[in-house]
């Protein structure tokens, strides 16, 4: 097991993002190494002392970055030595190294720098590839510690250049570890939990974690052993069970985005799109242009917020609109239609809804949507409740137009579950 401390005053006041950490619990998980805490402390020797000390009992490994500067608030080698109770000593390694890393800028080292070379006794010097700064570790207790600057572009090069190689070479290889990750759109986790409980077999090698990303969910079936052949029979194993229960609503295994696979969709049956927004605001064709090439296959978008709008760009009838409201299935149809039929392309989408917060009644509550695609074999609406926020609802609508797009391109039709569960 290994843990993570960084150190940094600018960590715990919320000033500077712990990148760090994440860096060094990614790199590791991917070798799949077991990281099983993540602690930030500020720069007091005392705080830094206590973390160094307080370890969970199954501890191999303590990566630290951050205060091994020059200045006055780098305290963490002093802490270290403390913690181990030993004292700093000059290390003459550390010093050459610093003086060659000086040089090779031009430059001569500072008298200050003179610190970064006092490092607990017994220390072994990591080389810093990209700064002045060394790094070290030190073996107490059963314990591998291993320090490094705080900087993240050298906290990138050290755990490359070093890091993942010591840990590998004390514990041996982790074995092999497979991830496979599942994006669902169309259910919370509350209805994911109700269709997959009781269903996924027990394994003492897989691991499966939930991570709500607004509007979507990501599943991530993690395997890890020895040996290869298991570790991939349970991954998928586990992943037809998930598909089982909640194949509808997986859109990618792959990590591919919604417009992503529209794009690539109708690019592959060379077909073209004329996309209508109005509650959406543009926001559909801002993610569809987001897509390298999708000139090939996006014609034109129309931003029809008004009425008026509505009539003069797309010949959605007056009289439509008045009897049916511009919220209503047939004021889609109609969008979906006209845009397909001015734009000549191949389908046409349209979406038109109550983003709120006001502007909804009893028999169209804020969050209402109805999302039109029309093509050669006619146009089909459905309609959608959403809740949350005015930008929720946005967010909400473009995602659902895309899959709703993506279904019908793949199915011939748009199913009735994307207006449930959601
Ligand atoms: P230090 O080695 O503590 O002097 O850190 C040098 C600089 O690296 C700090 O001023 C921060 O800007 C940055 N830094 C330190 N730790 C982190 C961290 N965990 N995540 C991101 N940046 C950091
Ligand atoms: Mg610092």
């Amino acid at each position: 097991m290994i843990e993570i401390l960084t150190i940094g005053d600018e960590l715990i006041s919320g000033k500077t993002l712990d990148e760090n950490a994440h860096y060094i619990a990614a790199a590791l998980h991917a070798q799949g190494f077991i990281i099983s805490r993540i602690t930030s402390v500020g720069d007091g020797i005392e705080n830094i002392c206590r973390a160094l000390r307080d370890r969970l009992p199954d501890t191999r490994f303590m990566v630290i970055t951050g205060g091994l500067g020059p200045t006055d608030d780098d305290r963490t080698a002093q802490a270290a030595a403390k913690a181990f109770g030993t004292s700093c000593v000059l290390h003459p390694d550390a010093l050459s190294a610093m003086e060659r890393a000086y040089a090779a800028l031009g430059r001569t080292m500072p008298e200050a720098a003179r610190k970064q070379a006092l490092l607990p006794q017994g220390s072994i010097l990591i080389p810093n590839p990209v700064g002045t700064a060394c790094g070290f570790c030190i073996t107490h207790d059963g314990v591998e510690f291993i320090f490094l600057p705080g900087v993240p572009e050298e906290v990138r090069a050290m755990t490359e250049g070093f890091v993942i190689n010591h840990v590998r070479t004390i514990s041996g290889s982790p074995g092999y570890v497979l991830t496979k990750q599942l994006t669902l759109f169309g259910l919370w986790e509350s209805g994911i939990k109700e269709r997959l409980t009781g269903r996924l077999p027990d394994s003492t090698i897989v691991t499966v974690g939930y991570y709500p990303q607004f509007p979507d969910v990501t599943i991530s079936i993690t395997g890890r052993g020895l040996d290869v052949d298991l570790v991939r029979h349970e991954v998928e194993q586990y992943e037809a069970v998930i598909m089982q229960y909640l194949g509808p609503y997986v859109y990618a295994t792959t990590g591919e985005r919604l417009e992503e696979i529209v794009g690539r969709l109708l690019l592959e049956r060379t077909a073209t799109l004329a996309v209508a927004e109005s509650c959406t605001g543009g926001l559909i064709t801002h993610r569809l242009t987001n897509v390298p090439g999708s000139s090939a296959y996006l014609e034109r978008a129309y931003i029809v917020y008004s009425n008026r709008a509505k009539h003069e760009l797309l010949a959605v009838p007056e009289d439509l609109i008045e009897r049916y409201g511009a919220v209503s299935e047939q004021v889609a149809r109609s969008m979906a239609i006209g845009a397909r039929g001015y734009a000549r392309t191949t389908y046409g989408l349209a979406v038109t809804g109550i983003a709120g917060p006001s502007g909804g009644n009893a028999e169209k509550p804020v969050g209402t949507v109805f999302v039109g695609i029309a093509s050669d074999k006619g146009c089909e609406v459905v309609r959608y409740r959403f809740s949350g926020s005015r930008e929720k609802i946005k967010i909400i609508t473009a995602h659902t137009a895309l899959n709703a797009l993506r279904l019908l391109l793949l199915t011939g039709t748009i199913p009735q579950h994307t207006a449930t569960g959601i």
